[in-house]
């Protein structure tokens, strides 16, 4: 039987890594006999392009009758217009809503070989290994009310809404604690319990999970000293656990320890159904086109994808080893390496060499 994956390479870089992706992903499959199938979907800008739509119906059934969906990016300044009614992360928040995916996982882990990448100290970048658990189909992303208001004096006001119910804090935090049990069973909740009603609940209801956990070690700490911490001591945490917003910022703040957010991969995952596969970067408008982008991000989603939708552990690790041996030898990408770099093919190829004779 063959296992069905959605690919939705969407806009700007997107299509470049997908492809890099994909490849890695024809690899896999023949080494470790998966019969994985994929099949090409558009959603974003091209959607809009083509639609009308950012998602269509047919394509949302296709992502949730598949086994796992693995998505580029969505986005760029031809559909950038704030006053527009259709807009392409439209096509991603459905997706994540309809899906069922609450929760998003994104490892930050700070190659050794790339310390000099970074804008931080060497000696901070020791030992960083982090999980940030992002809460995702809740919070001020989909609360309602969230539009315009223009009072009887002509004030224009804007409105968004954080609304958090217990149940999807609970599961969230839940998820965190069991992630963290393979790890060093430490959770740090972040929130901004000193200002924000929605956060007072946060807190409140983690403590309850932290409760029947009591082998694993939590604490609580502010979203602005979560921020400040880091980057001053980015090695002291090991499971983050967030809400939607604060951990959409905490984890672009979070790649920079890695070199580039071209490095970071994601994998939002649901209670049961597919997962849904992603770096953490966006379109790069800037980079489009030019065949330079970073494929490590993407590449490593579809090491996610292997652990998280397919129970191919095994596979997971070769190609998180395939990328750390590439990095081991020198390649490098334009964001790593301004000097002597790589494009994103000739860095997709060192990279599935590796991955070829690698023996897990
Ligand atoms: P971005 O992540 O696209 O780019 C930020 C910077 O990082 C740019 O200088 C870019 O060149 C660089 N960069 C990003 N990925 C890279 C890679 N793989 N290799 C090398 N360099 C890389 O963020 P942005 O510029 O704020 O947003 C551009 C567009 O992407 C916007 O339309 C935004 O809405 C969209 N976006 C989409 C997603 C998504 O699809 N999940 C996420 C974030 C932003």
């Amino acid at each position: 039987m063959s296992i069905k994956i959605v690919v939705l390479p969407g806009d700007g870089i997107g299509p470049e890594v997908s492809n890099a992706a994909q490849l890695v992903l024809d690899t896999i499959s023949s080494k470790f006999n998966l019969n994985i199938q994929m099949e090409e979907k558009l959603m974003g800008g091209v959607s809009i392009d083509q639609h009308g739509v950012a998602l269509t119906d047919e394509t949302l059934a296709d992502c949730i009758n598949a086994k796992a969906v693995l998505l580029g990016a969505v986005g760029g300044p031809k559909w950038d217009n704030p006053n527009a009614k259709i807009r392409p992360e439209q096509g991603l928040l459905t997706l994540r809503k309809e899906m069922g995916l609450f929760a998003n996982l994104r490892p930050i882990k700070v190659h050794p070989q790339l310390h000099d990448a970074s804008p931080l100290k060497n000696n901070l970048l020791n030992d960083v290994d982090i999980l940030v658990v992002r809460e995702l189909t809740g919070g001020i992303y989909f609360g309602k009310p969230s539009e315009r208001i223009i009072s009887q004096n002509g004030t224009l006001s804007a409105v968004d809404s954080m609304i958090y119910n217990d149940f999807e804090i609970k599961r969230i935090v839940e998820l965190a604690c069991k992630l963290s049990e393979n790890r060093k069973s430490s959770v740090t909740s972040v929130d901004k319990a000193n200002v924000l009603e929605s956060s007072r609940l946060w807190r409140q209801i983690a403590n309850n999970v932290f409760d029947v956990h009591p082998n694993i070690k939590s604490n609580h700490i502010l979203v602005d000293a979560a921020a400040m911490h880091l980057i001053s001591q980015p090695a002291k945490f090991d499971v983050i656990v967030t809400s939607n917003l604060f951990g959409d910022i905490l984890t672009d703040e979070a790649s920079v320890l890695t070199g580039s957010m071209g490095n970071l991969p994601s994998a939002s995952i649901g209670k049961n159904g597919p997962g849904l596969y992603e770096p953490i970067h966006g379109s790069a408008p800037d980079i489009a086109g030019k065949g330079i982008a970073n494929p490590i991000g993407m590449i490593l989603s579809t090491a996610l994808l292997l652990r998280y939708s397919l129970d191919q552990e095994k596979a997971a690790m070769s190609i998180e080893k395939a990328v750390n041996l590439a990095l081991e030898d020198g390649c490098r990408t334009v964001d790593l390496n301004d000097q002597k770099s790589l494009s994103t093919q000739e860095m997709t190829n060192e990279i599935i060499m590796r991955l070829e004779s690698i023996n897990i």
